[in-house]
């Protein structure tokens, strides 16, 4: 210590400096996560994140094909797959479980999956009863079912955290069918509700509401684009963020800062991740 003329440092500064350095990878790290429609798009990109992110990560989807060759790419011990689809509570509550037995806890959910109907349905003059039906299938009930099965083993432990993804139809008008924005305004409601029940119990409901993510969803809703204008209305919109199309990797982090104890005190949230176009483009 004489040495250094009585600069000889503390223990707080050595754990600062593996803080600084270890924070972003460990972020994660102990926690047990499940993620519905982990096979494609944002799911994916947030199963390699969480991963990477020191979590254990199951995916649940009903691609099998594509969430066991995923486990596979990423060769890690601690990311498996459970046929599940979200529809089905039978299912819901098998990954549930399964990540219960395999892990002893769940501490994050992340009800992801969900559908788009083809653009040919945007109008209400062409939408039908069966499509609300069935994209609600998926992106409410599926959710809501989701969210039902991780509370079940959360509350006993007083903690966890729900996310939700919902979309920035929910915070501007968006040309799309009516169908989807409906749902996702009832995902918000869900996450508003259960924020408010499940908060006695120490879990956390928040959702993110992403807009124009390059996913193999919006490639598929671009090209059942009902007509040429359509497809040209959500490329101008695109090229109004400025060639800012946001990757899945950016839903991923959005999902990683609300399953992590960074938001501990963060619940009832409607995270946009947009890029400011809600903003720039109010109602
Ligand atoms: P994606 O199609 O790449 O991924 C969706 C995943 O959900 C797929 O793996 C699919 O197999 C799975 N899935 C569909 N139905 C299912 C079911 N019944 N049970 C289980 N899994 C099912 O699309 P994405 O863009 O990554 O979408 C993920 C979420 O993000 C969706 O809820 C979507 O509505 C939302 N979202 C996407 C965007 C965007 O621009 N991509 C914008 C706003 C919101």
């Amino acid at each position: 210590a004489e040495n250094l003329k009585g600069r000889g440092l503390e223990p707080e500064n050595i754990a600062e400096a593996a803080a600084f350095l270890g924070s972003d990878e460990s972020k994660l790290q102990g926690k047990v996560a499940l993620i519905t429609g982990g096979a494609s798009g944002i799911g994916e990109a947030t199963a390699k994140l969480f991963t990477r992110y020191g979590a254990k990560v199951i995916i649940a989807d009903i691609q099998d094909d594509r969430g066991q060759a995923l486990c596979k790419e990423l060769g890690s011990t601690t990311i498996s797959y459970v046929h599940c689809d979200v529809t089905k509570e039978y299912d819901v509550k098998n990954a549930v479980d399964f990540a219960v037995s395999e892990h002893g806890k769940l501490d994050i959910m992340f009800n992801n999956a969900g559908i788009i109907p083809p653009l040919l349905y945007s109008s209400i003059f062409d939408s039908e009863k069966s499509h609300f039906e069935k994209v609600f299938d998926v992106n409410v009930f599926g959710g809501f079912l989701g969210a039902k099965h991780a509370a079940r083993v959360m509350v006993p432990a007083k903690s966890g955290s729900i996310i939700f993804t919902a979309s920035a139809a929910t915070v501007i008008g968006l040309e799309g069918p009516p169908a989807y924005t409906c749902s996702k305004h009832a995902v918000v409601g869900l996450t508003n509700h259960l924020c408010m029940e499940l908060g006695k119990d120490g879990i956390r409901v928040n959702c993110i509401s992403p807009f124009l993510v390059q996913t193999p969803m919006v490639d598929a809703a671009l090209r059942s684009a009902a007509n040429k204008n359509q497809a040209a209305e959500w490329q101008a919109a695109a090229a109004n963020l400025k060639g800012v199309i946001l990757k899945p990797d950016d839903i991923a982090e959005a999902a990683a800062f609300l399953g992590s104890d960074e938001s501990k005190y963060v619940s009832g949230l409607n995270l946009v991740v947009d890029g400011g176009y809600s903003k720039v483009n109010p109602l």
